[in-house]
C-alpha cells in the first residue's frame, strides 16, 4: 500500500501522489519511531584516557540526556600484558550538533 512520507496517510494502491501534501507516495514508511538513535551523525568525544574516565563521563551526559556510545579502546591484549595503562584509549561518540555541549559539560567538570 502506498503512504505519504508527510502525513502518513494510507493511500489505495495506483493513487502516486498525496491529494493533501501533493507529495509522491512511497511503498513503506520509514520506521522512524524505531531506532532515532541511529540518525545521529557520531563524533568522537576527545577526552582523557582512562576507562573509569570515560564510564563517568558517560553517565554524567546521559543524566543530562545526551545520547552517547562508549567505544571501548584496544585494550584487551594490553590489559592482559598487565600494561593496562598504556594503549587504553576508549572514547565516547557523541551525536555531531551536541559535541559543543558536551565539550562545555567536561569543562565544567573537570576544567581544562
Ligand atoms: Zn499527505
Amino acid at each position: 500500500m502506498p503512504f505519504c512520507p508527510e502525513c502518513k496517510y494510507e493511500y489505495v494502491t495506483g493513487v502516486g501522489e498525496c491529494s493533501d501534501c501533493k507529495v509522491t507516495l512511497v511503498d513503506r514508511l520509514e520506521d522512524e519511531a524505531g531506532s532515532p538513535e541511529t540518525e545521529y551523525k557520531w563524533k568522537k568525544l576527545e577526552t582523557q584516557p582512562g576507562v573509569v574516565y570515560t564510564e563517568m563521563l558517560k553517565e554524567v551526559l546521559e543524566e543530562r540526556g545526551i545520547p552517547c556510545v562508549l567505544q571501548p579502546g584496544n585494550t584487551s591484549w594490553l590489559a592482559a600484558k598487565g600494561t593496562s595503562t598504556v594503549g587504553a584509549n576508549p572514547h565516547l561518540l557523541v551525536p555531531e550538533e551536541r559535541h559543543e555541549e558536551c565539550m562545555r559539560i567536561i569543562t565544567e567538570l573537570f576544567g581544562k
